[in-house]
Parts: structure tokens; sequence; C-alpha cells
């Protein structure tokens, strides 16, 4: 149960003062929902504004407070922005604009010939002075020059500073005290402010003591969580598993295994002979060859005498899975079942039992693998692919199937930074592939301004026809996103699946997020088989698909892209003997960072190098929890922060741990208050179960 204290924080959103329907929208789409998420809802910066008595006095760009009197409405038919002429006491005029409002507004707020205190940056537009959407507008004095100093937060459409403001200050007088979780001498040292005056304080004004507070806050209970999923792991235990090699000796693969490879078998065998259940993340690029290592893990459950479930995010990829192994183990007399939701009457009936009664000895699905009506008869080894698309709930969901642990092996193709590796898997031992399997053709990479863009629907055109007798080939469309909805960025998509589909027809299919799952599965399915020769997408393409003949990719404004994101999308290509070409279609103006992302992505294909350079590109203020890495398990702590404050978070969470791991204490109950703050209860559910 949550601390009683908190109660307050956990309320909804609308129970807040001005909170209406019309509200709702526009603030889920910033992910606030309750007060607790209004509180972390950090201004991106301030802005200090001079009162000036004409405009005169105001320098272009800053930010001004002045008595206006409106003397004209100017507002062009259609959608032009709507002007209000406005005279300050010299006479000098000062257009206040709007784009999206109407002379039905100015009236209102602007009544002509009533002197009015307008708030906002002064432009020059040309010749003439303007202010482009005032801040504030206020029939007293009062009400502009008391915003002086003024947050700026982050807006959607439909929302306003103003209401953020109002709504922040609610909840932060709304803030209970709490109880110091941080240990006493690190505060000390760091000239921390308690935890909530830190939040008043980053609420006020740019103070870095009280940023860093709240970014380590979020830090710690991260770290403490991740470490009493470790430790709850441990106190299970699981079978120790020691196959005699008999199935692996069988195994007829096509290929000598790389050292990376044979590493990771061999890290992974040590930790199945132990009792303490295994915990451990095998991170490796895409075609790192990760799935072998799996089916090495997993023949050892079957030497053992014990069954192995590989836990995939989708169908497709369950599907994929299921053949793959199926072909690499034929014959050498191991049963393999594929179960998915789609699976009901006869055909899923005969596979539960022979999950209960042990024939099965490798089960590959999705969830529908792990739902209540399913038992198996010794699950020893769960292995989970791509995983963070995984919540760490679900991960520990799975561990509890079984009379004993299962061993836990989880594969991510994202190669991410070691300091985010830390941050996102902390209790997890960690494997990488950081070698290529040999003769892997390297990706073509080019960049091709946007401009030449019928160039490449040429080109494309080609690769689709085939040349020289040889079948067509297949290829991929992504398309960026760019604006600021999502929304948006399907119409664009669909624009460009129009576009596409009128010259190649009905070989193309797209696939975005909006779409029902059956609709994208059907359109994927197209495309897997070759029916379809064209995919276009928004960048949900998903992970780990797998189509040999695709050796053609194209990426619209691929310097909006993080590099991280450009490395998972080329991945898509590269998979067949064929040689492939990834075509970056750059947009007009380049900024140094897109540019130089873009000469990273022709110069190099390691996804370990891109990571680190992604990190160091994306800069120290940026927030992970964009919608360019939509996986960070961060709000509040920047990039620059995680880097600094998380090696401290975790000694700390660890000394804390040592002294009282059943957070008994009187700073373990206060370190509980914190998990259930930043929604990492799960770790406090698991003391209790522990
Ligand atoms: P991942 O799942 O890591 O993306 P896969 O396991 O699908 O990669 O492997 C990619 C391709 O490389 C597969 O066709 C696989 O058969 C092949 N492969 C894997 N290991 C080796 C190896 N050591 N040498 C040559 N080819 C390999
Ligand atoms: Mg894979």
């Amino acid at each position: 149960m949550r601390p009683e204290c908190l109660n307050p924080l956990f309320a909804a959103i609308d129970s807040l003062k001005g909170v209406g329907p019309g509200l709702a929208r526009p603030l889920e789409r910033l992910g606030l929902a309750r007060v607790r998420d209004i509180a972390y809802h950090m201004p991106d910066r301030f802005v200090s504004r001079r009162a000036v008595a004409t405009l005169d006095e105001g320098v272009a760009g800053e930010h001004i407070v002045i008595a206006l009197t409106p003397r004209e409405y100017r507002s062009s038919p259609g959608r032009g922005p709507l002007r209000v002429l406005a005279e300050d006491s010299a006479g000098d005029i000062c257009a206040l604009t709007w784009f999206g409002r109407n002379t039905g507004f100015a009236k209102k707020a602007l009544p002509l010939g009533e002197k009015r205190w307008v708030a906002g940056r002064l432009d020059l537009y040309g010749q003439s002075r303007q202010i482009v959407h005032p801040d504030h507008i206020a029939e007293d004095s009062a009400g502009a020059l008391g915003q002086l100093h003024e947050a700026v937060y982050p807006l959607s459409e439909g929302l306003t500073q103003g209401r953020l403001a109002a709504l922040a200050a609610q909840a932060l007088a709304l803030l209970p005290a709490l109880p110091e979780w941080i240990e006493p001498a690190l505060l000390a040292r760091e000239k921390w402010p308690a935890w909530r005056e830190a939040l008043i304080a980053a609420h006020q004004g740019s103070d870095p003591a009280a940023r860093d507070r709240i970014a380590y806050d979020e830090l710690l209970a991260n770290s403490l969580a991740l470490m009493l999923v470790r430790a709850a792991g441990r106190a299970r235990k699981g079978s120790p598993l020691r196959g005699d090699g008999g199935l692996r000796a069988r195994l007829k693969l096509p290929f000598a295994l790389t050292g990376a490879q044979a590493r990771s078998i061999a890290e992974i065998e040590g930790d199945l002979a132990q009792s303490a259940p295994m915990l451990r993340l095998l991170q490796g690029d895409v075609g790192s060859g990760k799935t072998v290592v799996a089916l090495s893990a997993m023949l050892v459950a079957v030497e053992a005498g014990a069954q192995a479930a590989l836990l995939a995010p989708t169908e497709i990829l369950a599907r994929q899975h299921y053949d793959t192994l199926s072909r690499m183990a034929a014959g050498i007399g191991i049963n393999i079942a594929l179960l998915t939701g789609r699976d009901k009457g006869r055909g899923r009936e005969a596979i539960l039992m022979g999950l209960v009664d042990g024939s099965i000895d490798i089960c590959i699905g999705t969830h529908a693998i792990f739902q209540d009506a399913v038992t198996y008869k010794n699950l020893a080894l769960v292995v989970i692919d791509e995983q963070h698309r995984f919540g760490v709930s679900q991960r520990l969901m799975l561990t509890q199937k079984g009379r004993r642990a299962p061993h836990c092996l989880a594969m991510t193709a994202t190669p991410i930074p070691r300091t985010l590796t830390l941050a996102q898997y902390g209790e997890m031992d960690v494997s990488r592939l950081d070698e290529m399997p040999p003769g892997r053709q390297p990706i073509d990479t080019r960049v091709v301004a946007l401009e030449r863009i019928d160039d490449v629907t040429s080109a494309l055109a080609r690769h689709i026809a085939g040349a020289d007798g040889k079948g067509g080939g297949q290829a991929y469309w992504v398309c960026p996103m760019v604006r600021e909805s999502e929304v948006d960025d399907i119409a664009a998509a669909e624009a460009r699946h129009a576009e596409l589909s009128a010259r190649f027809g009905d070989t193309v299919v797209l696939v975005h997020g909006q779409l029902r799952p059956e609709v994208k599965d059907a359109a994927m399915a197209r495309f897997a088989s070759g029916a379809a020769k064209l995919l276009v997408a928004t960048t949900v393409i998903e992970v780990g698909v797998d189509v040999p003949n695709a050796t053609l990719m194209v990426i619209e404004q691929a310097e909006r892209f993080g590099l991280a994101q450009l490395h998972q999308l080329r991945g898509r290509v590269g998979r067949g003997a064929e040689k492939s070409v990834c075509l970056l279609l750059r947009g007009g103006a380049l900024s140094e960072t897109g540019r130089e992302r873009l000469a990273l992505m022709r110069e190099t294909q390691d996804g370990f190098r891109l990571a680190e350079e992604d990190l160091r590109l994306r800069g120290g203020g940026e927030l992970l929890g964009t919608r360019q890495s939509g996986d960070s398990p961060f709000r509040v702590a920047t990039l620059e922060q995680i880097g600094r404050l998380l090696p401290l978070a975790h000694d700390d969470a660890r000394l804390l741990i040592d002294r009282d791991d059943g957070l008994e204490g009187e700073r373990g109950g206060a370190a509980r208050i914190l998990l259930y703050l930043f929604e990492r209860d799960w770790g406090v559910q698991l003391l209790r179960g522990g």
C-alpha cells in the first residue's frame, strides 16, 4: 500500500482547480495525469522581463512589460495572422500578433482605446515592432508586473504558460513534508535542499542544486528498485542446470561461433549451473547472432531434463523464431512448439497438454505463453527477446512461473551506452556480442539531398523490377517523425504512401502506430512473404523483422533521427547475401549535429560506437523520455545528470541495502516512500513477498 502521506500527490489531476475535460487531453499528451506529474513537470527555462515606459526603451529580442492602448485590428481573410496595432505613451506603435486567433478574441482581450499591460518579447519585423503571442495581457500593472520573472514550461497544444503555472502552484502547495532518504553526509556535501524545498525551488528559478537533487532522487529510486529485484531473485531458489552437451553436439551449424558468441555462451552456462537464478542481459546488434546463443542456452536446459520458453514481443517475431530454431535444431530430437494468442481450440489444447506433461521441450510465443492457464511441467529457463519492450514488472511476472524461479536470459538489439545500461538493467549481468559474424557485407550508406527524390524513386523502381533476369528486390521507406504530434507524422507517411502507390501500385504497404494490430500484422505479413515489394512506415517498423530480400532502405529527413535510431533502422537491411544500400535523404538546412550524425552513419556500422556517439551528440541537457527514445526509465534526469549522478546513486543504494536489506530502519522507511513516489513500488512489493 502506498504510504498515506503521498495520497494528495497521487490524486487525479482534475482534482486541481481549473482542470476540466478540455484540458484533460492536452495534459495527457504531456503525460500529466496526477498532481505528482505536475509537480515533476519542470520548467525548460525562465524568462526575466523588464518593465518599460515606452517602446523606445526596449531592445529587440528583449522580454518587456509595457502599457499599450489598442488602436486598430487587422486580420487578413482566411488563415492569416491577427494583428492588433497598439500605441505606447509616446505614440509609437507595436503590432501584437497571433496566429490562429480572430478579432473576436481581440475585442475581448484588447478592447480598442482601453489601456492594457502586455508582457512578451519585443521583436523587430522589418521596420516595425511587434510582439508575437504575448505571454500576458492584464488590465492593471500588477497583473503583468507580477510576472517579471517567470518559468517557461514545455507545452502541448491547448495549454498555456499561465495555465501550467497555476497548476504547478496548486500542486506545489500540496507537497507534504517527507522524511529524508538521501544520506545526510551526501546531502551536506552537495548542498542539496530537502525534497520539498527542491521541488519548489526548481519551479521558481534555475537552481542547479535543486535540479540535481530531484534528478538524484529519481536515479536513486531506480537503482534501489533494480537492486531489490536482484536481491529477491537471488533469494528465490532456482534449479542448477548442467547439460551433458549431448544435444548441442548434434547441432549442425553451418558456421563456427564467433569469439563473442562462444564467450557469451560460456558465461550463460556458468550462470545456469548455479542454484541462484540467472538474470542476464545479452546485448548485441541486429545480426550479431543472438539466436544461436539463445538456442544453446535452451538446449542446456533440455539436456538437464527441463523445459525452456522463449518470449517474443510480437506474433510475427515469435513465428520467425519458431521457424529459425526449428530449422537449426532439426534432427536433434527435441520438440519445439509455437503458442500465440491466436491459437485456439484443439491445437492450443494439444500444446497446453504437451507443456504440462513435459513432451514439449521448448515453447516459443508471445506473452500468451505465460497466461494463467498455461502450466509447465518443469520450466527452468525463460528467454526474453527484445527485452526493452517489456517492463521490469512484466519480467517479474514471468519469473513467478514454476515452483522454482526459472533462469532468465533477456536479449536486446539496442546497443545502449554503458552508463545507460547500468541505469536500465542495473540488476542484470551483461554479456555483449561486440563482434559481428564474419563475411558480413557492409551496408553501402549514402547521403542524398531530398531534392533528388525523383532519382531515388527511379532507383527504387529499378530495384523492385530487378535487373539482368534476377528477381526483384524489396525495400523499406521510412518517413520521419518531425512534427509535434504523431498524427501529423502519420499524415505525412500516408501522403508518401499514396504517392509511391500511384507509381508502384498495390505492391506498396503502409505501417504505422495507429493501425489496428490485425491490419498492421497483415501488411507486415504481405511484405515478409514477398507479395509486397515496398514497405512504407513511420519509425515503428518492428524491431527484429527479418526479410533478407529487402536490401534497400530509404530514410527521409534522416538528419532528424538520433544515431541510435538510424542504426536500428538501417539494421533492417543487409541480412541477405546481396549487397544492401541505405539512402539517407537529408532535408535542406543541416545543423552541425545533423551533419555529424550523417557522417558517422556513413563511417561506421558498430552499434556500440554509435550509441556512445549518440549520447555525446545529444548533449547533456536532453531528457531521455522523448519520443526519440521511448524506452527511457527516466522523466526528470537529463543525460548529463545520469552520467554524473548515477554512479553516486548506485553506490548509495548499494550501501543502504547492505545496511538494511528489508528497508526497515528510519532511512529505509524514507526510501520506501521514495520508491512509491517514483512508481518503483514493485521494488517494495518484492520486499514484502520475499
Ligand atoms: P540477431 O538475432 O542477433 O539479430 P541472428 O541470430 O538472427 O542475429 O543472426 C543473424 C544471421 O547471422 C543469421 O542468419 C545467422 O544464421 C547468422 N550467424 C549467426 N552466427 C553466425 C556465425 N558465427 N557465423 C556466421 N553466421 C552467423
Ligand atoms: Mg534476433
